[in-house]
């Protein structure tokens, strides 16, 4: 065997020896694969103009929708609070999906409980999984605060969690004024950031229900679900600290997902504290930094008489500028020369490599959010966003889109596809191909099926370590954003060159 104490082989070399080849092979004849020329034939058909029509035509099938499910953003967001456990009422498996991916991404552990409802409970409903798992979570895992989603399952059967909650906390799951705020996420509607919404907005109106405001200057910000807050949450207090702005964020995850190693074990590390989350109704404002991660939770800021304001993941100059100029506005503070200084740079290097970026066509997908700030920095360098791709993105979404396309030159040409999946960019890629991909760790199939380079800006990277502890927001993350793209397009031109005496009269020291 290839395999042996003296030769331990990771997975990729193992199964290239020769009896792995045979023994996939043997394995191809027992299915009765097809031939290798039917499977190139219609790999081929499937990147036709003609099945691209039949693929933009179908409406009841997703294949590989680039979103996940409610209960996901739901996670996400109650980790961003102090010592907050995240419990999902439904099924187990679901939760293990939930603590995986982040976990995958973040390469830190990520905590949350299930109620592990089962097939009694799918009959006769969850009350008594709820009732039980609140004292255990409450008892093995010390918490401060317990916040509630629910999955599929629950949703079926429509499990009340409001009465579930006080029944437990009558039967003495919890004590009767521990923090229990709770959301329904139906995850068969919307999408994570649908789920990151309505848990925000549970988790306020438990701390803010029934309050008198007594308004204040601070202002709130809310992140919105974000592959990269460790690092952008960072640089947001930086940015914030430098305008001495007074500020809470809600849902701050930026600890919990980077904890150090350093001997001690954190099970909750950092977030916004429930003192701040209580006090944040007194806010002047609330600014969310993606507008689709937050409609439900801005109309409630709003109900309580606080100004509010959305943005599109602010990342490149212009949305950087705009958001630093309505926190001025609002708090009175102006933007301290060392941003200015910090702008004139990103500027700079724009400019300094601009010859290589012009003209550069691109294909983005992800959340509403991200594609549209991600598009509008694309707009910025001279970049074309030919295909731009939300799979929870709405009609209003595409508006906007087309509205931003029409801003500027690079933009004509360019489209929005909301509501459609990974196939419909295959399609996409394969009858308008475009120099670059930007997406998640999912895109390395388009990447490798039409030979589109990749890079990894969007939530879940799997495959990539670390990247989301360098930030993309503001002028400094917009600095690492542009030399990302760049990386990608030299390393493209070095490979496209590197042929000794055929390509290499451009294979260049200098660039
Ligand atoms: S879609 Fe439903 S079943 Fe699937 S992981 Fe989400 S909650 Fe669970």
């Amino acid at each position: 065997m290839p395999q042996n104490v003296d030769k331990i082989l990771d997975h990729a070399p193992l199964f290239r020896e020769p009896e792995y080849k045979q023994m996939l092979a043997e394995k191809a004849k027992l299915e009765n694969m097809p031939s290798a020329e039917t499977v190139t034939q219609i790999a081929d058909w499937t990147k036709s103009w003609e099945y691209r029509e039949k693929n933009f035509a179908r409406e009841s099938l997703s294949v590989n929708p680039a979103k996940a499910c409610q209960p996901l953003g739901a996670v996400f967001v109650s980790a961003g609070f102090e010592r907050t456990m995240s419990f999902v009422h439904g099924s187990q498996g679901c939760v293990a999906y939930y603590r995986s991916h982040l976990s995958r991404h973040f390469k830190e552990p990520s905590s949350a409980v299930s109620s592990s409802m089962t097939e009694d409970a799918a009959v006769f409903g969850g009350l008594n999984n709820m009732v039980d798992g609140l004292a255990n979570t409450y008892k093995l895992y010390d918490p401060k605060m317990i916040a509630v989603s629910t999955t599929c399952m629950a949703e079926v059967i429509g499990d009340d969690l409001h009465s579930f909650i006080n029944t437990a906390k009558l039967k003495g799951s919890v004590p009767e004024t521990f923090d229990v705020p709770f959301a329904h996420t139906p995850a068969f509607v919307g999408s994570h950031v649908t789920g990151y919404d309505n848990m925000l907005k549970g988790i306020l109106e438990h701390f803010w229900k029934g309050q008198t405001r007594t308004p204040d200057t601070s202002i709130n910000i809310i992140p919105g679900f974000d592959g990269f807050a460790v690092g952008n949450n960072r640089e947001l207090k930086r940015v914030l600290g430098l305008m001495g702005v007074k500020y809470t964020i809600l849902s701050d995850v930026s600890d919990q997902f980077d904890t150090p190693s350093d001997g001690e074990f954190r099970m909750f590390d950092g977030g916004t504290s429930l003192e701040a989350a209580r006090e944040a109704v007194n806010a002047r404002a609330t600014l969310s930094l993606q507008e689709y991660c937050t409609p439900k939770t801005l109309e409630y800021a709003e109900s309580f008489g606080q100004e509010t304001a959305s943005f599109h993941y602010p990342l490149g100059v212009q949305a950087t500028d705009e958001l630093l100029q309505k926190i001025s506005e609002l708090t009175g503070k102006p933007v301290p020369q060392e941003l200015e200084l910090e702008r004139g740079r990103l500027i700079d290097a724009m400019a300094d490599s601009q010859s290589w970026l012009h003209g550069k066509t691109y294909a983005i997908y992800g959340d509403p959010d991200f594609v549209y700030g991600m598009a509008r920095f694309i707009l910025e360098t001279g970049g074309e966003p030919k295909h731009c791709l939300a799979t929870n993105g709405t009609k209003a979404w595409e508006e906007q889109m087309q509205e931003l396309f029409a801003s500027s030159p690079f933009g004509a040409g360019c489209k929005a596809w909301g509501g459609r999946d990974l196939w419909h960019m295959r399609s996409l890629l394969a009858t308008e191909s475009v120099d670059l991909l930007i997406g998640n760790s999912y895109g390395k199939y388009l990447e490798r099926d039409t030979d589109t380079p990749l890079i990894r800006l969007m939530f879940p990277i799997f495959d990539r370590h670390h990247h989301h502890r360098f930030p993309v927001w503001g002028y400094q993350g917009g600095l690492r954003v542009l030399v990302t793209l760049l990386d990608k397009i030299f390393d493209k031109l070095d490979a496209d060159t590197i042929d000794p005496g055929v390509t290499d009269y451009s294979f260049d020291l200098t660039r």
